[in-house]
């Protein structure tokens, strides 16, 4: 990377840093949990299933609002002990972000903050009876958020789930890593390899998509180069098979061809408007007859709300996931909710709201207020989505963002980018240890290492 805009990168990075370590330092005031009495004596208990972007806002919020209440009590039981900032996922393909930087701790947050944390993975639930079973164990509630999430939808093609990477679990990004590294030690061992060995075919054209592809380029012609003097990245083929006539379908059309001029200039070659009708250990096979030989293929072509649900006695769709109405309550149930990526929540406005971590963020503060109103005898409002914009990045230096109805591209892009998800970021160590990496990067190359487990 030109030295130049590394520094500048860093700049930017190291600004942010800087307020970030402000914040971190005033967040750091410690809560003692013994101040609070356990999950089972309060009067009022909400359990939060779910520890993502909308559960961990909701239990946030809703420990904010009640903080000098000790009628209230709140409780999250999810299946990891921490959550997973997917933005960053794509980053650690080339080593921009370290996985461990990526899961943000859930226990330690949601303590301090006074609620009850159980990890255990939710099995079912009695609405009669207002328990949900998790880990073999009973948990009681009065009120109910369900925030099981998404997972990746397959649609029935065949050996896609078999022979595909898909998004799925916070180590995806160091499986593709992995697997970039795998090819190139089969490569240097054996010498001569088939071409399909090093065409990586990534399925679907929107924003993970495009971030996946983007940060293949970076790890091949970047930062393996010096470790792999005998192989010639541009050996290495990257394709991006989308269905719709353009990429990034959801971005402005201007943003769209920036994104996909800045593809063409990464040699990631783009195919639209075509299907994968079926995936082997060898190739893909696309609806229009082609073929394309590959071994390895990344799947992020599409997702659906969590499989769980039909574990769970609530009325949903199994795409969009649970039938909720304005006010986000599952419909049919007077004191059961649903946020985020496994609800199809509706807009004040009747518009169906989109599945990402801006609309599950503002969910599950909304619910929180929500359920509040309700324990209290008041109306709940219904749920009004403030769309903020959009953040794409292909590589460290570059991205294409559109913000409040502002769009820009480039190297200011990608710093806004940073800035913004260091912002965001819930665990101020996570911040610093990220904002730290980058200013690293601009001085040693980050090492590129294969563990195998
Ligand atoms: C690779 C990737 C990149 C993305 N990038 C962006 C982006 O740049 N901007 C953006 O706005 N959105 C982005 N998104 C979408 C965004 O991350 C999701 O919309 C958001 O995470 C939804 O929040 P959630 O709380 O519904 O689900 P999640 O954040 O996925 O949380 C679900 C939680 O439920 C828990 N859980 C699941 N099943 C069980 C179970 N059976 N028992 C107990 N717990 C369970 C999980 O452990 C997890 O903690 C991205 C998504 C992906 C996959």
């Amino acid at each position: 990377m030109n030295r130049l805009l590394k520094v500048a990168l860093a700049a930017g990075g190291g600004a942010a840093a800087a307020e970030l370590a402000r914040r971190a330092l005033r967040s750091s005031r410690r809560y003692e949990p013994w101040e609070r009495a356990p999950y089972r004596d309060f009067p009022k208990r909400v359990l939060i299933v779910g520890g993502g972007f909308a559960g961990y806002k909701a239990a946030e919020t809703l420990c904010k609002l009640t903080r000098d209440r000790d009628d209230v009590g709140v409780m999250v039981v999810s299946r990891e002990n921490y959550f997973t900032f997917w933005p960053m996922l794509a980053s650690v393909i080339s080593s921009d972000v370290q996985t461990q930087n990526v899961a943000q701790p859930l226990r330690r947050a949601l303590i301090r903050l006074g609620a009850s944390f159980r990890r255990a993975e939710v099995d079912g639930a009695d609405p009669e009876k207002r328990i949900v079973t998790a880990g073999g164990r009973e948990f009681p509630y009065e009120h109910l958020v369900l925030a099981l999430g998404a997972e990746p939808a397959y649609f029935g093609i065949p050996g896609v789930e078999e022979h595909c990477i898909s998004i799925r679990g916070i180590d995806a990004g160091e499986r593709i890593c992995n697997r970039v590294i795998e090819r190139y030690e089969e490569t240097t061992l054996e010498g001569e390899v088939p071409e399909s060995r090093l065409t990586f075919v990534v399925i679907g054209g929107g924003a993970t998509g495009v971030e996946v592809a983007s940060e293949l380029h970076s790890l091949v012609h970047d930062l393996l180069v010096p470790d792999y003097p005998n192989i010639d990245p541009h050996r290495v083929h990257i394709i991006l098979v989308d269905a719709n006539k353009e990429i990034l379908k959801e971005l402005d059309p201007a943003l769209r061809r920036v994104a996909r001029k800045k593809l063409a200039d990464l040699h990631v070659e783009v195919l639209n408007n075509v299907r994968a009708r079926e995936v082997t250990a060898e190739k893909v096979i696309l609806n229009d007859g082609r073929e394309i030989a590959a071994e390895n293929v990344i799947w992020t072509a599409g997702a659906r709300a969590s499989v769980k649900l039909d574990d769970l006695p609530f009325p949903h769709d199994e795409r969009k996931g649970l039938e909720v109405d304005r006010f986000m309550r599952v419909v049919g149930h007077e004191n059961v909710w649903g946020i985020g990526d496994s609800a199809a929540t509706l807009d004040a406005s009747g518009k169906p709201v989109p599945p990402n971590a801006q609309a599950a963020v503002q969910e599950g503060e909304a619910v929180a207020k929500n359920v509040l109103a309700v324990i209290d005898g008041e109306e709940p409002e219904p749920f009004r989505y403030r769309p903020l914009g959009q953040l794409v990045e292909m590589g460290s230096e570059f991205a294409v963002n559109e913000v409040m109805g502002i769009k820009f591209s480039g190297f200011v892009a990608a710093l806004f980018w940073r800035a913004t998800y260091l912002y965001k970021l819930e665990s101020p160590n996570s911040r610093v240890r990220i904002a730290a990496d980058w200013l690293l990067d601009l001085f040693y190359d980050p090492p590129v290492t294969q563990i195998r487990r």
